[in-house]
Formats: C-alpha cells, sequence, structure tokens
C-alpha cells in the first residue's frame, strides 16, 4: 500500500458497526476535526481508521454524499486496484457458475459482492455495468479490463443513467463501453428465452431477482386464466404461459414494454395465450373490476412505489390501494401473488399491507409460500439494506358470510 494514501479517521465508537461487517461510514461519524470530508475527492481511495488511529479497512471516499465512505476491504492492506477487481469479480463469478448452467445472471450485486455500487448483469455474451458509486467510477477502466479478462465478452454495455448517480455527483450516460451492441440482447431464464432492451429498458434490461418466485409461480398457473400487473417484458407473462396458462392479461403503461412483450410471446411459441392492456395499472384494475372480470391467479410486481425514506407514508398508501384493487379481481380459491422491491417496506408491513386489504374486501388469505431476491442477489445479514425483494403467495378465500363465496 503506498505510504500516501489518504487517512479517513472516525469519531470514537464509530468503527462498531463496521467492526459487525458492515461497510458504510455516515459523514456524522467522521473525525472532521482531523480528516476534514472537505479535503478529499469524490471517489478518492483512503485508509478508515478508528478513533485511537488504528487502521480498520481501506475503501473510498464521497465528501458530497451521506455516505461518506464505503469499505472494499477490512483488511488495512487491500486496496482498490485492477488485481482486487479480478479477485472479487472471480469470487462472485464462481458462486453464479455454481447456481446456474447458464450464463445469465446477476453476477456482481454491489455491496453483497464485496463491490460497493457495482452492478454487473450478465446476458450470455453481453455484459451490462451499473457503476453507482464515485470510486468503481475511478476504476472503470480496470473493471472493464477485469470483466474482459475474465469473460471474454463480446460487448459490455453501460446503464449509468441511475437516480443514484446523480446523488453521487456522477453523469448520466448510456453505451457500449466495449465491443460492439445495439443493446437488444437475450435473455435465458427457467426454459423461456426473451429478448430484451438493455440500453432503454428498466435497470439492465431485466430483472434476474425474480426469476426463483416465478419458477415457484409455474406451480401455480397451469390450465389457469393470469392477470400480470406492471409486467414490463413478460417475465412473468410468458412463463406462466409457458407453464400451461390458459389466457394471461398482462398490464403495463409502457407501450414499448408491451412491444417487447408480444415480440417475446411469439418467440416462446405463446402468443395466442398473451393478451396486453395499455394503462395505468390503477386505473386498468379499477375497469376490469366493473365489468366484472376475475381471474384465477393475479399477479401484483410493482416498480419500487417507495423509493426513498422519505417517501414512506406516501408510497405505503399506494401498497394498500395496489393491492385492494388486485385482490379483488382473484376467484374464490384463487391465488394471489404479491411483491414489493421497496427496502423501505419491510416483509411485516406488506404482510399487512395483504391484511388490510383483505379485511377492507370481506376476504381471508393463506399464505402458501414466501420469495425472496435470488441468490445472484446474496443478502449480508450486517448489512440490512441489501435484503429488499419480497413476495408473498396466498390463497384468497371469499368470507364465508359474504354471498360472493357462495
Ligand atoms: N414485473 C416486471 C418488473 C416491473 S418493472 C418483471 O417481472 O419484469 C416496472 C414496470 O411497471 C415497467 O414496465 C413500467 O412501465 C411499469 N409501470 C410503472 N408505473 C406504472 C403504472 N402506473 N401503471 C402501469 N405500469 C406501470
Amino acid at each position: 500500500m503506498s505510504p500516501d494514501t489518504a487517512i479517513l479517521r472516525l469519531k470514537p465508537a464509530e468503527d462498531r458497526r463496521i467492526r459487525l461487517g458492515h461497510v458504510w461510514v455516515f459523514s456524522n461519524e467522521v473525525d472532521v476535526d482531523r480528516s476534514p470530508l472537505t479535503d478529499f475527492e469524490r471517489g478518492q481511495p483512503v485508509i478508515i481508521e478508528n478513533s485511537k488511529g488504528r487502521a480498520i479497512g481501506t475503501g473510498f471516499v464521497n465528501p458530497g454524499t451521506l455516505i461518506a465512505a464505503r469499505l472494499i476491504s477490512h483488511n488495512p492492506s487491500e486496496m482498490l486496484d485492477r488485481a482486487f477487481l479480478v479477485r472479487r469479480l472471480r469470487r462472485a463469478l464462481e458462486l453464479r457458475e455454481r447456481l446456474f448452467n447458464e450464463p445469465y445472471y446477476r453476477w456482481a450485486f454491489a455491496e453483497s459482492d464485496g463491490l460497493p455500487g457495482l452492478i454487473v448483469d450478465r446476458y450470455g455474451d453481453v455484459v451490462v455495468l451499473q457503476i453507482n458509486t464515485a470510486g468503481m467510477e475511478r476504476v472503470r477502466d480496470w473493471i472493464f479490463s477485469a470483466i474482459d479478462q475474465l469473460v471474454h465478452p463480446k460487448a459490455i454495455l453501460l446503464r449509468n443513467d441511475s437516480s443514484t448517480r446523480a446523488l453521487e455527483g456522477l453523469p448520466s450516460e448510456t453505451g457500449c463501453a466495449l465491443g460492439e451492441s445495439d443493446g437488444l440482447i437475450r435473455v435465458r431464464e427457467n426454459g423461456c428465452e426473451f429478448i430484451v432492451d438493455a440500453l432503454k429498458g428498466q435497470k439492465t434490461g431485466w430483472f434476474y431477482d425474480q426469476r426463483m418466485n416465478r419458477t415457484f409461480m409455474r406451480e401455480y398457473v397451469r390450465g389457469q386464466r393470469v392477470l400480470d400487473v406492471f409486467s414490463y417484458v413478460g417475465g412473468w407473462s410468458i412463463q406462466a404461459a409457458a407453464a400451461g396458462a390458459t389466457h394471461v392479461t398482462a398490464i403495463d403503461s409502457s407501450s414499448s414494454a408491451l412491444d417487447h412483450l408480444l415480440n417475446n410471446a411469439q418467440h416462446n411459441h405463446v402468443s395466442d395465450r398473451v393478451h396486453t392492456i395499455e394503462d395505468d395499472a390503477f386505473e386498468a384494475l379499477k375497469r376490469l373490476k366493473a365489468d366484472g372480470e376475475r381471474f384465477d391467479v393475479v399477479i401484483v410486481d410493482p416498480p419500487a412505489l417507495i423509493k426513498r425514506k422519505k417517501d414512506l407514508k406516501d408510497g405505503i398508501a399506494a401498497y394498500h390501494h395496489l393491492n385492494q384493487l388486485a385482490i379483488q379481481l382473484v376467484h374464490s380459491g384463487g391465488i394471489y401473488i404479491s411483491c414489493s422491491c421497496s427496502y423501505h417496506l419491510s416483509r411485516h408491513e406488506l404482510a399487512n399491507v395483504l391484511l388490510t386489504a383483505g379485511r377492507n374486501t370481506e376476504r381471508r388469505y393463506q399464505i402458501l409460500q414466501q420469495g425472496h431476491q435470488g441468490p445472484d442477489h446474496p443478502m449480508l445479514p450486517f448489512i440490512p439494506e441489501t435484503e429488499y425483494l419480497k413476495a408473498f403467495f396466498t390463497r384468497v378465500l371469499f368470507r364465508e358470510s359474504t354471498v360472493q363465496g357462495q
């Protein structure tokens, strides 16, 4: 390690969380008399010391954000260089190669894989990156070359247009960092194949985090009429049809998402059983209810309705409203699958949303199983922020006393 690496000194007792394994240092935990944050550049590498001057790890600083520093290692002599990136990416890759027999997965999930702020999604021979921290941005060329060394992709694409980047003071950009690709790429999941737009679609083009929950879903849909709300390009819809659903209705407000969905239906030979509604989900649900429509299986997998803690109240109200509308479209004895990818909505709170929706609509639930993000999105017990995706698989029963239940 270079002797002139800058030092970030913590206040007394502020190393406690880090000793437990967390990797964030908040700005109010820094001893700014000894190491003023204004002295640091965005993304600058540092050695982190406790208040007694003992080195407890290495990381990088962003003087402009609430999270003032992120550790990359609890070993004070390990620095963020190209060899480090190769080691961490290789360790992450080993897990995925063991889990999946095809190269379609989230290869690196930021903090969970020891790479703070770095998202790497693998789509066969194309790799899509989202670099969400200034520290990782600083070493982006090493990231590209480490990925190239490990898997020799045909192309590396950048989806550096997340709102987190703006918070980090980083510019928004999308494009090709290596090789060539028009952004239209192939994804394979649970025996189906999809074409998605990695440069213009949601996130990096696909939601790998739902893979296991979509696998569970397949058990419930054979011979059933299915409604998929917030369908995007058909992750749930197409897999439901492929698993034997007789009729699938997909709702999304994005016409381009639905165009992709219909192409994907054709690609998987299920076009005759897949239909779309292009509309606001809340409006579409209200209309379906007014028309007296009912489904055997309803899936609700919305975008994060609570993005920041300050949106908590409105966000929870939106989850209540949405679930209350959706549950009314399920036949008695039908299956209702409700998901949330909002970190700020706890599993307990989502269960409460379901309970309230049931109470207000004279229905009861049996919870049949619960889902999490898939294993290519590992959770770290000492970093609760790494756990965000919840899915409840329920059976809906009308109250015996209601006429509808006859
Ligand atoms: N369930 C999807 C992921 C959802 S992504 C999957 O498994 O792949 C969020 C989707 O919700 C996007 O396609 C977006 O177009 C859509 N969306 C966002 N707000 C919406 C609204 N109010 N009504 C309908 N669709 C909406």
